[in-house]
């Protein structure tokens, strides 16, 4: 039986992060869309979906950064949202003093993360974007079950704190993340992304599939590739 990947807040002191890049833009990818966002994306991921358009995060040697030195990097834009991304965030022990922090610094703090992880340790202050992989991601059966009782959890003690997002490369990926939602997501007051692999599935296609279905879902384009089709990252 696969075993759930668990997410650690033990941390040894003076512990580095390891950093694949930061930048301010605009958030693209969830209910925030469009609102300006300084991403904290950190280096190493557990999957390798074969659309990944953040291969360089494990492929790529690491920047090394204390806390002290992304808090900074964060602090030129104050008030800011942040969204700590990867990669997996998660995998590094040192993003949950870096989470903590920033809730009390006042800025919103998003984290996305591939669903692998067992999101218990995040706290519910933070806002989880928890992207569940469909089969035509190539990492399909990596989503950790226990999420869904955590997820719950997480929106009793604080509403809005989880987006759930799927990725869908195609029209059996959407059959399957919406079996996924009438199954385990009927009841949730998450909400739920539908977004499409833009160069596989056609964005109206992917509409008039959810239209035809009523499904309770929001359709989701990543913003970023609009405004910037020609960047690969900073954006
Ligand atoms: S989880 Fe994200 S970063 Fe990791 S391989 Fe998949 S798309 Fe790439």
């Amino acid at each position: 039986m696969r075993q759930n990947l668990r997410a650690s807040r033990i941390m040894e002191p003076m512990t580095e992060l390891q950093v694949s890049e930061l930048f301010y833009s605009l958030q693209g990818e969830s209910t925030r869309a469009g609102l300006p966002c300084f991403f904290i994306r950190l280096a190493g991921c557990n999957l390798r979906c074969n659309y990944c358009d953040a291969s360089y995060t494990y492929e790529e040697a690491a920047h090394m950064m204390t806390l002290e030195e992304i808090l900074a990097a964060v602090a030129q834009h104050p008030d800011v949202m942040v969204e700590i991304t990867g990669g997996e965030p998660l995998l590094q022990k040192g993003c949950f003093p870096l989470i903590d922090s920033l809730l009390a610094q006042g800025h919103q703090v998003l984290i996305e993360s591939n669903g692998s992880i067992v999101i218990d340790q995040v706290p519910p202050a933070a806002v989880v974007i928890l992207d569940i992989k469909c089969p035509g991601s190539g990492s399909a059966d990596s989503f950790a079950e226990q999420n869904l009782e955590v997820i719950r959890k997480r929106l009793l003690e604080q509403p809005h704190s989880v987006e759930i997002k799927f990725v869908l490369s195609d029209s059996n990926d959407y059959i399957w993340a919406r079996n996924f939602v009438r199954r385990h997501l009927a009841d949730c007051a998450a909400a739920i992304l539908f977004s499409p692999v833009i160069d596989r599935l056609p964005p109206r296609e992917l509409a008039r599939l959810i239209m035809d279905d009523h499904l309770p879902v929001r359709l989701q384009l990543q913003l970023h590739t609009q405004i910037w089709p020609d960047a690969s990252r900073g954006v």
